[in-house]
């Protein structure tokens, strides 16, 4: 590997860490104040601070979740090729 590779490749690494810790805090924070919730019923969460009721879950469509790391994980796997590309040019 060479030095630019290996660079590229740790600095991408931090990044897609950053993505999971966002995409995990999702389920235990109001996406509305950031307060947190409270898990009211099965699969319905409630904030604490603003009320807001949240489904919580990734069976729920409703949640949104599902779908913001849905799309989360596309972007990855977009920039996951795009660093190989990147490697295997630098090698
Ligand atoms: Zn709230």
């Amino acid at each position: 590997m060479s030095r630019s590779s290996k660079r590229f490749g740790a600095r991408y690494g931090a990044k897609i860490r950053k993505n999971v810790d966002e995409a995990e805090s999702h389920e235990g924070e109001c996406p509305e104040c950031e307060g947190e919730l409270e898990r009211e019923a099965a699969g319905i969460w409630k904030c604490t601070e603003c009320g807001l009721k949240v489904a919580g879950g990734a069976y729920n469509q409703d949640t949104g979740a599902d779908e913001t790391l849905r799309r989360a994980l596309n972007v990855e796997t977009e920039e996951l090729e795009a660093a190989k590309e990147q490697i295997e040019e630098d090698e």
